[in-house]
């Protein structure tokens, strides 16, 4: 039978990678199944700057990092494979999560699985989630106001366009 670990940590978001910091300061040696996307959904975004303790804001995969620095330095241990199964210990009976095959037992299982956004059916989707990415140019604000003004100014200028001329009715 697999060793009985005290905590398994489900998912490796922040609340993930929270609860294996403080259940590894308290001596209990988590073992963190952070799933094969390890760092969860702020891996996915550039600044993030509502935070505390962050007052020049941080890159989202950065940030991750740390956080996983951190509960690394306190005795944390990872699997960066994704959990298929788990099934609820009975009557005071370990808990079972299964990673394929491999088997772990534990006397608490922490679910930080965070959620998944529905997604579009949209044909385009793909391409607006590469454009999304880190890795893209992420949109500033004066770039968002510029094509803004850009494209009321091309909107004006058609409409002064289709007014001037007698044939075309004003709408
Ligand atoms: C583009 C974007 C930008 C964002 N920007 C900000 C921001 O600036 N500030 C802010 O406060 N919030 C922001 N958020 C929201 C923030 O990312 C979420 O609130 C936060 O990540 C939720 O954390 P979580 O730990 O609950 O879950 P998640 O971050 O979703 O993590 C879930 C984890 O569970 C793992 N997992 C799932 N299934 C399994 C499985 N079967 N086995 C093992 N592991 C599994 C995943 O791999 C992942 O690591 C942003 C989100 C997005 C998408």
């Amino acid at each position: 039978m697999a060793d009985v670990e005290q905590v398994i940590i489900v998912g490796s978001g922040p609340a993930g990678y929270t609860a294996a910091l403080y259940t590894a300061r308290a001596n209990l040696r988590p073992l963190v199944i952070e799933g094969f996307l390890w760092g969860g959904l702020l891996q996915q975004t550039t600044d993030v700057e509502n935070y505390p303790g962050y007052p020049e804001g941080i890159m989202g995969p950065e940030m991750m990092q740390q956080f996983r620095d951190q509960a690394e330095r306190f005795g944390t241990r990872f699997i960066t494979d994704n959990v298929t199964r788990i099934e609820p210990g009975a009557h005071g009976e370990p808990h079972t999560v299964w990673v394929d095959e491999d088997e772990y037992k534990a006397r608490t299982v922490v679910l930080a699985m965070g959620a998944e956004h529905k997604k579009l059916a949209a044909r385009a989707r793909r391409s607006w989630a590469v454009a999304a990415s880190p890795t893209a140019r992420p949109a500033t604000r004066r770039s968002t106001r510029t094509r803004r003004r850009s494209s009321s100014a091309a909107a004006t200028r058609r409409w002064r366009r289709r007014s001037s001329s007698p044939s075309s009715p004003r709408t």
